[in-house]
């Protein structure tokens, strides 16, 4: 049975490299029938950041991302939150000093610097571990009696693991392989704090044991840490979860990491989600992508299928995923292929969900449409949008009529008898009743054609009196949308505005 978790501490903002993790394993446990969990850790007061925990939990659902365990939906294996656990991870650092595995230490901030500075004085770098453990304050280097009556006095202490010498250790990473370590390049990490907190290391190493994790999946960040968490597995004589380290996101250059300050810096969100504390905002849904699209985007940096195959939904990446097919180098992110993503997912919308939407956003202009009228527009141009609010931007003279004239377009389609031929148009069009694109169409081209005209500068200074420039849809949708009354009035007026402009 395929238990996996994902777990973020609420430190701020989740950024689109935690989201891919979640993914990950969301895909993993879905493929395999197990269950996904969300657990909240949250052992590192100093970094705790109000609001991050909610925002984690709305990102995963805005994803689509949904947990099976977690402090929301509760599951029998709670709680999943690390901080209302608390109480039961002391037992467990117990337990590893009974085994002789841990120790108590003394050594101040001060004292710790103080060696440090030392070391590095001689060319040396300070590692607490058995090279140096008998010459600083702990229960292995003072007599039993000391420590004792320290420990009895409250003097502040942490626990430390007790990393043996000079031993190698084996183990596999499901994606990077067979790897060994030699316990002496280690320290004796701190497992147990002063605050009476545990360190990451011990909690996320009793709760992966205690909530029955078969896999654990998370980023590369965390391979440095594996060697002690299989340390610490041996010494409390559990078996291990199979481990899986993921490949760096890469920022779009390819030079190191993409941090949390790249999105602002280079244009694109980082986040899934705006973020409203800090001066690092953006998100993905803000921005007007669509979950599947981001999704689809997001599950193909670090792993393909190996076909070609670019769009997935979420059911087909559930089907396809594998953790053999991660790549092992870091994923180099693609702003424009994100955006290029969006674009795929919107021209599969259909016309009247893109009109649903569209019309929230006229809304908030003011304006008020059918939505059989936005249809409509929106099939006129969705294939030039990435995003649904880039709608407006090629359609504004739709809802109003242009109330400048692009300088150049005027310089060169505006010519000496445009007014005319304008006013001529004016009495073509008010004999049409059947206003339809097509029909409108078929009248003023026969009138043209009949008049000897030149299509083009007839059919230019037309569309630079409806909308002002050289821009936008095909003319005959455009006035047929706008209809009869608005068409004339704009012709009238721009011909009044423009008139023989150019001939001075
Ligand atoms: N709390 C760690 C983090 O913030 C979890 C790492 C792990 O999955 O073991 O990413």
């Amino acid at each position: 049975m395929v238990r996996v978790r994902f777990a973020p501490s609420p430190t701020g903002p989740l950024h689109i490299g935690g989201v891919r993790t979640a993914l990950y394993n969301y895909l993993f446990a879905r493929k395999h029938n197990g269950t996904f969990i969300l657990r909240i850790e949250d052992t590192d007061q100093a970094r705790f950041v109000e609001g991050a925990e909610e925002y984690i939990m709305e990102s995963l659902e805005w994803c689509g991302i949904k947990v099976d365990e977690g402090i929301r939906e509760g599951g029998n294996y709670g709680p999943y939150r690390q901080s209302d656990r608390k109480d039961l991870y002391r037992q467990y650092a117990d337990l590893l000093i009974s085994k002789g595995d841990a120790y108590y230490a003394f050594d101040s901030t001060e004292d710790l610097e103080k060696k440090r500075k030392e070391s590095e004085a001689r060319g040396d770098t300070f590692i607490y571990n058995a090279s140096v453990r008998g010459t600083l304050s702990n229960s292995l280097s003072i007599s039993e009696n000391d420590w004792k009556v320290k420990l009895q006095k409250g003097e502040p202490y942490v626990i430390r693991y007790k990393m043996p010498e000079n031993e190698d250790i084996h183990f596999n990473d499901l994606i990077r392989g067979n790897i060994v370590v030699n316990t002496s390049t280690l320290d004796d990490k701190v497992l147990f704090k002063s605050d009476g907190m545990p360190t990451y290391h011990l909690a996320n190493i009793v709760d992966d044991h205690l909530m029955e994790i078969t896999h654990v999946i998370r980023g590369e960040e965390w391979l440095p840490s594996l060697p002690l968490h299989v340390m610490l597995y041996r010494s409390f004589g559990w078996n291990w979860p199979l481990f899986a380290h993921l490949p760096l996101l890469l920022k779009p250059d390819g030079k190191g990491k993409l941090s949390k300050r790249d999105g602002d810096k280079m244009g694109f969100p980082v986040f899934p989600l705006y973020w409203p504390y800090g001066e690092i905002a953006r998100g993905y849904r803000e921005d007007g992508y669509y979950p599947d699209a981001f999704i689809n985007m997001l599950a193909l940096l670090g792993w393909n299928p190996g076909t070609e195959q670019e769009l997935f939904s979420i059911e087909e990446l559930v089907d396809e995923f594998s953790i053999e097919k991660v790549h092992k180098s870091g994923s180099r992110f693609d702003p424009e292929k994100a955006k290029w993503f969006n674009h795929v997912y919107l021209q599969k919308k259909t016309n009247d969900q893109l009109a649903m939407e569209f019309r929230e956003i006229l809304r908030t202009k003011g304006l008020h449409y059918d939505i059989s009228e936005l249809e409509v527009l929106v099939s006129l141009v969705k294939e030039r949008v990435n995003f649904v609010n880039e709608i407006w931007e090629q359609t504004d003279f739709f809802f109003r009529a242009p109330e400048t004239f692009d300088k150049d377009v005027v310089a060169k389609r505006w010519k000496d008898d445009s007014p005319s031929v304008m006013k001529e148009l004016m009495e073509v069009l008010e004999q049409i009743n059947d206003f339809t694109p097509a029909s409108a169409e078929k009248v003023v081209k026969s009138w043209i054609e009949a008049k000897n005209y030149n299509l083009g500068n007839v059919m230019n200074a037309f569309r630079l009196l409806i909308v002002g420039a050289s821009r936008g849809p095909h003319m005959f949708d455009i006035i047929s949308w706008i209809g009869k009354e608005e068409t004339l009035r704009r012709i009238g007026r721009g011909v009044e505005i423009l008139g023989s402009r150019n001939k001075q």
